[in-house]
């Protein structure tokens, strides 16, 4: 039987066109993952061996998980998603195994980009336990085993996230594993610009919406949070949109727009 139920293979439908900002990290992304899948005879001719595996690491929301899925969706791979945590605890005693399964159904598909977010709930330091004594590095073992087995040629890459790299079992990211090191940090104000950008495109904007003046009022906000503020937003406008209909003075629905007021209402939560 299987370890772990179900092991979903997915094309994401994230294009780099949804990350915003990271323009950087996008590169070298795609020189160490797209590049080996999509031209694997010019890394042969100047004999250059694709990287096994790249850890992001940054604080939570901040795009890591987009990241790795519009690699993916450009290397045209299939994308196989593993949460460290849930590879823990929902199959007690058969972490490894799911590991081990993991590999396996990522060769059966290949090319495939494996994502191991949180990774270092599977994998931080060996002896230090998570309860279970033993299964952390008994998981490590199992990561370095199937990383040191993959082969150039069989399109399999690793990516990894965490957002506490200095947990991290030392041997999991020294050279041939997963030594391509990236951070993705927090959005500065052209990048917050780029992600409300990105989650207003489909969203009708009213001409008082500036989302130059939104992108310097939101200092220290992260991916995550600015995508929270257009839900909200538009959370709001649905909101007044409804209550005009109660009164019985709804206007076309056509009409409706994300005015600024909308979005400071989003932003007081
Ligand atoms: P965690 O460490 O919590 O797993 P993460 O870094 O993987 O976080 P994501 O899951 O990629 O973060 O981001 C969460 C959501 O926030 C995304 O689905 C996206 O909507 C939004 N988001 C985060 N970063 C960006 C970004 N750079 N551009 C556009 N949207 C972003």
């Amino acid at each position: 039987p299987s370890a772990l139920r179900e092991v979903f293979v997915e094309v994401p439908d994230v294009s780099w066109e949804d990350v915003g900002g990271l323009e950087t990290t996008k590169e070298r992304l795609r020189e160490t993952i797209q590049w080996p899948l999509a031209y694997p005879n010019a890394f042969e001719r100047v004999d250059l061996r694709p990287a096994k595996g790249v850890l992001l690491h940054g604080p939570p929301g901040t795009g890591k998980t987009l990241l790795a899925k519009a690699v993916a969706n450009e290397a045209q791979s299939n994308f196989i998603s593993i949460k460290g945590p849930e590879l823990l605890d929902k199959y007690v005693g058969e972490s490894e195994k799911g590991v081990r399964e993991v590999f396996a159904k990522a060769r059966e598909n290949a090319p495939t980009v494996i994502f191991f977010d949180e990774i270092d709930a599977m994998a931080g330091e060996r002896g230090e336990g998570t309860g279970d004594a033993g299964v952390g590095e008994r998981v490590v073992s199992q990561l370095l085993t199937e990383l040191d087995g993959l082969e150039d040629l069989e399109n399999v890459v690793v990516v990894a996230a965490t957002n506490r790299p200095d947990l991290i079992d030392d041997a999991l990211v020294r050279p041939g594993r997963l030594d391509r090191h990236m951070h993705v940090s927090t959005p500065d104000k052209e990048a917050r610009r780029e992600i409300f950008d990105v989650h207003t495109r489909e969203k009708p904007l009213a001409d008082d919406v500036d989302l130059a003046d939104l992108s310097e009022r939101t200092e220290g906000y992260v991916g995550a949070d600015i995508e929270a503020v257009c839900r909200e937003a538009s959370t709001a406008a649905v909101r007044e949109y409804v209550r005009s209909t109660n009164e019985g003075t709804a206007a076309d629905v056509a009409t409706i727009d994300l005015t600024l007021d909308h979005f400071e209402r989003a932003l007081s939560e």
